[in-house]
């Protein structure tokens, strides 16, 4: 099973645990099921290093996706 790692909804405890994908394991602090899986970014953002036009133009375009997407929803 893949090793995750959780944080704790109740003590706010962070911890790693295998469990099977979409799981959650109980806090190893305080033995709380209220937990929640942690998503640490493995690369850093793309955006580093994006400039001026560039990353204007970049916005402009998830803008757009954005707006696209709240239209359809
Ligand atoms: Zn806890």
């Amino acid at each position: 099973m893949p090793l995750y790692d959780f944080a704790c909804n109740d003590c706010a405890h962070e911890f790693e645990a295998r469990t099977e994908p979409g799981a959650t394991a109980p806090c190893e602090a305080c033995a709380s099921d209220d937990t929640r899986r942690l998503f640490r970014p493995i690369a850093p953002p793309a955006k580093i290093g994006m400039r001026g036009l560039a990353a204007k133009r970049s916005n402009a375009k998830r803008a757009e996706r954005e707006a696209k997407r709240r239209g359809e929803t």
